[in-house]
């Protein structure tokens, strides 16, 4: 959400997102104009939501693993597969008319996603909730070290840095409430390295 506003604002445009993977043949579900979740492909996808421990379905709205079954493809048929997607369904109706169940933004990888006490969870999509949404911090890497339950955050200013480290500091620790250790520090970040997925450090 936060990188999508950064676009918006950078490029003075509307960016719609849509969900999908190369199992599902790329774009599995895609934004209406209301933008408030996926529509899916209804007519070639099944799309059920589990526990990610029993692989038991969960209850409507709630989080868990995506599964997926394809129900027209004739080559390479998938029957109940777990994408090691988290997600959850809006159940209620949308606001382009449209009753059926939409895919709310999915939350990352199963793997990419640490389970922390109190119910939080840490994650990029979450780090970038938390840090991105100000607009005081342009950009930041993370790093988690699960023996110390240290995660380290080094943040890019959009202007001051001080400024910067302080409302990271501030966003950081009303979410994790002291579910992990804290370590928060100003850093050059260059868009120009690392490639692929932007992840968290330590984590998967
Ligand atoms: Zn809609």
């Amino acid at each position: 959400m936060s990188v999508k506003r950064f676009l918006e604002n950078t490029w003075k445009c509307t960016v719609f997102t849509h969900w999908g993977m190369t199992e599902t043949g790329y774009g599995g579900g895609v934004q209406c104009g209301a933008r408030e979740g996926y529509h899916m492909r209804d007519l070639d996808l099944l799309l059920e939501v589990v526990d990610p421990e029993t692989g038991e379905p969960v209850l409507d709205g709630e989080l868990g693993e995506l599964v997926l079954t394809t129900l027209r493809r004739t080559g390479m048929p998938l029957i109940r597969y777990r994408t090691g997607d988290l997600g959850r369904f809006i159940v209620s109706p949308c606001p382009c008319g449209t009753l059926k169940p939409r895919l709310a933004e999915v939350e990352g990888r199963l793997t990419d996603v640490i389970s922390l006490s109190g119910g939080k969870r840490l994650s990029m999509h979450v780090l970038d909730e938390l840090l991105l949404s100000s607009g005081i911090v342009r950009d930041f890497a993370a790093s988690y070290d699960r023996g110390r339950n240290l995660l380290s955050v080094a943040v890019m200013a959009a202007g001051g840095e001080e400024e910067a480290l302080e409302e990271a500091e501030r966003s950081l620790n009303v979410y994790f409430e002291g579910a992990v250790l804290l370590e928060v520090s100003a850093r050059e970040i260059s868009p120009y390295i690392g490639s692929g997925k932007r992840k968290i450090d330590g984590i998967s």
